[in-house]
């Protein structure tokens, strides 16, 4: 019995000395769980975002560009990184690349305000060019952050650069997309099921009938995995 009322006493002085030193009462060992707000953190982090300096992209950025969408919604779309459109507006997929991406997503009978919309890196390389392994390793925590917030149902993994970034490998886009893989937020997490496809801008570079049939069939599945209505 003594034993365990020593135990109690060194919990309890050690959250007291946590308390001391992070300077609050946050680690009171009454403290009543509170339900953790996503909208109001997703807008700390991309209050973060929007201070970042942590790579170079930070420096030659007009906006950062930390995504937006529902802070509970079932679907994340993760693209490569901001454009033009998007640098300019600090919005992300607001470009090209982005319309064709709002008809995929009301194709799917989805409004676009009702999904999250990011991007791996949050600033526009210059001149659009592909995403530096230094770069993303900088940003990739606050996507992560994200997702662990929004804890969606699918992630769609728009190119290359998303898919291979987030399940962790150098198998192409053509070899992941058209099935789910899983993603984990955390080592505890249930996994969440990505599914990698082409990404719009490529769609728009490659608009072959066959190419936006592969887009639709993955996008297909992801509606049938939410219970959506397939529309032939
Ligand atoms: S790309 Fe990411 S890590 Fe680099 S400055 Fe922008 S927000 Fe920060």
């Amino acid at each position: 019995m003594k034993e365990d009322t020593d135990i109690d006493k060194a919990i309890s002085q050690h959250i007291e000395m946590e308390s001391f030193f992070s300077g609050g009462t946050s680690l009171r060992s009454d403290k009543v769980e509170q339900p953790i707000d996503s909208a109001k953190e997703l807008e700390l982090i991309a209050a973060e975002v929007r201070a970042c300096r942590k790579c170079d992209l930070g420096e030659s950025r007009t906006n950062a560009v930390p995504g937006q969408g529902k802070a509970n919604a079932k679907i994340v779309f993760v693209g490569e990184a901001p454009g033009a459109d998007e640098d300019a507006q600090g919005l992300a997929f607001v470009g090209r690349a982005g319309q064709l991406l709002t008809k995929i997503i009301e194709a799917m009978d989805v409004n676009r305000t009702d999904v999250f919309i990011c991007n791996i890196l949050k600033c526009r390389p210059p001149g659009n060019r592909d995403p530096k392994p230094d770069e993303i390793i900088s940003c990739l925590p606050y996507l992560q952050r994200q997702l662990e917030l929004i804890e969606p149902e699918i992630i769609v993994a728009l190119g290359a650069h998303a898919a291979k970034t987030l399940l962790n490998t150098n198998s192409t886009i053509g070899q992941l997309r058209g099935r789910f893989h899983d993603y984990y937020t955390s080592e505890e997490a249930e996994p969440i099921n990505l599914m990698p496809t082409y990404h719009p801008a490529y769609l728009l570079r490659n608009y072959s009938q066959d190419n936006r049939k592969k887009v639709w069939d993955d996008m297909q599945k992801v509606m049938k995995e939410l219970g959506l209505p397939i529309k032939k």
